[in-house]
C-alpha cells in the first residue's frame, strides 16, 4: 500500500491550433502545445496541473518537458515536485499547481470580462476587431506594436483611438521589437493620449534595460517589462537594478508561483498577471495566483489581467471547468 506522502503520477499532451495565426515578434505561431499532469494521493484526493512551454520566451520545449515527464517515476513524493529545477520553469510550475490543487481549496471564481484584457490582432485588422470584444464587455485592449513600420502603426494607433470609446484603455505590446528612435516616437504619442493608454509593453530588448530605464524618467506613460522578466531571476534582478514600474507576470512560464508570492510578500511591485494561452487548469492557477497577490498587496493597482486569450483558441473542451472531463479527453 501506498503511503499518504507518495503521489502517482500520469501525464498527457495536447495539441491545440489557433483559430487564426498568432503574428508576434517572434514570428508566427499556430498551434499551443502542452501537457496536463494528474497526481492522486492515497486519500483518493486528486490534483491537475499543466505544463505549458514558451520557448523563444526561454523556457524548456514541449519536447524537453515531455522528456522530463517521461523520466519521472509513476510515483513521486512532495521532494520530487518541490526539486525541480529553475531550468524547467513550466515543470516548476505545473507540478507545483498540480500539487497544491491536491488540497482542494476552494478556487477564485472566473473574472469578469471587463477585468479581462482581451487581445487584438496585430496591425490595421485590430480597426475591425475591438467592437465585437468590447460588446463582450472586454474595456482593456492589448494591440502588439512593432510588426509595421513606425509611422503606419502610429496612423492606424489615430484610427484606433478615434474609434475606441473613452472607456476603452489600450496596451501597446512591442515584444521589444522597437528601436530607440521608434520608442521615442511611440512614448511621445502616449504621452499625447494620456490615460488612454495604460501602458507600452517591452519598447525595446531586454539586452536595453539601461535605456529603458531612461525611456521611464523621461516619459509620463507607464512603461511594463515582460520580456525582460520571464524568470523569478530574472524578475528579481530587474527589481534590484532599479525597476519600479510594471511587471508583466506570465506565471505559466516563471517558475514557482509560491516563490513568486514570497518575493512579493517582501517587495511590492507593480504586477500584470499574464496568460501565455493556459487549458482551464493553468487559467485557474494564475486566476488564484491573483487572488492571492490582491490579498498580499492590497495598495498595488489592481490591473486588468492579461487572458483575454479564450476566442483564439478552439472550442475542444479544455476550457472545461470539469477537469476530469478535460482530461478524459485527452487520452
Ligand atoms: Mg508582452
Amino acid at each position: 500500500m501506498r503511503s499518504c506522502s507518495e503521489l502517482s503520477f500520469e501525464f498527457r499532451q495536447y495539441r491545440r491550433p489557433f483559430r487564426r495565426v498568432l503574428k508576434t515578434k517572434h514570428g508566427t505561431w499556430t498551434c499551443r502545445e502542452g501537457i496536463v499532469l494528474k497526481l492522486s494521493d492515497a486519500a483518493g484526493r486528486v490534483g491537475f496541473g499543466e505544463i505549458a512551454p514558451l520557448p523563444w520566451f526561454g523556457t524548456e520545449t514541449q519536447a524537453q518537458a515531455l522528456t522530463f515527464c517521461q523520466r519521472l517515476p509513476a510515483v513521486l513524493s512532495a521532494d520530487n515536485i518541490f526539486s525541480i529545477l529553475p531550468t524547467l520553469p513550466t515543470c516548476k510550475f505545473g507540478f507545483e499547481v498540480a500539487f497544491n490543487n491536491l488540497a482542494e481549496r476552494p478556487h477564485s471564481p472566473d473574472l469578469e470580462t471587463a477585468h479581462c484584457c482581451a487581445l487584438l490582432p496585430a496591425g490595421p485588422a485590430a480597426l475591425s476587431s475591438w467592437s465585437a470584444l468590447w460588446a463582450m464587455g472586454h474595456r482593456t485592449f492589448k494591440w502588439k506594436i512593432g510588426v509595421a513600420p513606425v509611422s503606419t502603426e502610429l496612423a492606424w494607433l489615430s484610427q484606433l483611438m478615434a474609434q475606441l470609446p473613452l472607456g476603452a484603455k489600450l496596451r501597446l505590446d512591442a515584444n521589444g521589437g522597437l528601436n530607440e528612435l521608434a520608442a521615442h516616437h511611440w512614448l511621445e504619442q502616449c504621452d499625447r493620449l494620456g490615460h488612454r493608454i495604460e501602458f507600452i509593453e517591452q519598447p525595446l530588448p531586454p539586452s536595453r534595460f539601461e535605456d529603458v530605464i531612461k525611456l521611464d524618467y523621461r516619459y509620463k506613460s507607464a512603461i511594463a517589462l515582460d520580456e525582460s522578466v520571464t524568470t523569478l531571476d530574472q524578475l528579481k534582478a530587474h527589481y534590484f537594478r532599479g525597476w519600479r514600474g510594471i511587471y508583466v507576470v506570465k506565471a505559466a512560464i516563471l517558475g514557482s508561483p509560491s516563490r513568486l508570492l514570497q518575493f512579493c510578500q517582501d517587495y511590492p511591485i507593480d504586477v500584470v498577471i499574464s496568460s501565455v494561452f493556459e487549458t482551464d487548469i493553468g487559467r485557474q492557477a494564475l486566476l488564484d495566483l491573483a487572488a492571492d497577490l490582491k490579498k498580499l498587496l492590497p495598495q498595488a493597482p489592481q490591473r486588468v489581467l492579461g487572458m483575454g486569450t479564450q476566442q483564439w483558441l478552439p472550442n475542444d473542451g479544455l476550457d472545461d471547468p470539469d477537469w476530469e472531463a478535460l482530461w478524459q479527453r485527452l487520452s
